[in-house]
């Protein structure tokens, strides 16, 4: 296997490494789905290629299609575990656009009709471990 990118001071590499623990759904030799700890609703994933690139304009072409496919599997297993009325696929880049992790990723935030106090991408508090580890059992049970 080609060795991929690393940034020793990026919290989404230390999650590839093993260093820092996450509710994971998925993961190949190309990227890893894993549940948010900050979630904006139940079952907010996310995804990163295995390869550490800042954002957009960094990362390949080819990894970003790899990143979109895994996106619509997710996406897919979302929907039959959870059954939300709609999902935000969300991207970020640069603060400005409010990124706040540098490691190309992309949301998948599932939505329900009525949810009150709606947050675009990032939650305010953080998620129940073991809430997270269902939601990330559930998800791959359906994928
Ligand atoms: P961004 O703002 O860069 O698009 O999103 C970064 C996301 O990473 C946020 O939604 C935030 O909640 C999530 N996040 C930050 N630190 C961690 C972490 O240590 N583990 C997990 N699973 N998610 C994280
Ligand atoms: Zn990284």
């Amino acid at each position: 296997m080609v060795e991929k990118l690393r940034d020793p001071d990026c919290i989404f590499c230390k999650i590839l490494e093993g260093v820092i623990p996450a509710a994971v759904i998925f993961e190949d030799d190309d990227v890893m789905a894993f549940m948010d700890a900050f979630p904006a609703s139940q079952g907010h994933a996310l995804i990163i290629p295995r390869g550490h690139y800042a954002n957009i304009h960094e990362t390949p072409e080819s990894v970003v299609v790899t990143a979109a496919r895994a996106a619509k599997r997710l996406a897919a297993a979302q929907k039959q575990a959870l059954a939300p009325d709609g999902i935000t696929v969300s991207q970020f880049n640069g603060a400005a656009a409010g990124q706040t992790v540098y490691h190309y990723h992309v949301h998948l935030i599932p939505r329900w009709e009525g949810q009150g106090g709606l947050r675009p991408s990032h939650g305010r508090d953080q998620g129940d471990p073991a809430l997270l580890r269902e939601l990330a059992e559930r998800i791959r049970g359906a994928l």
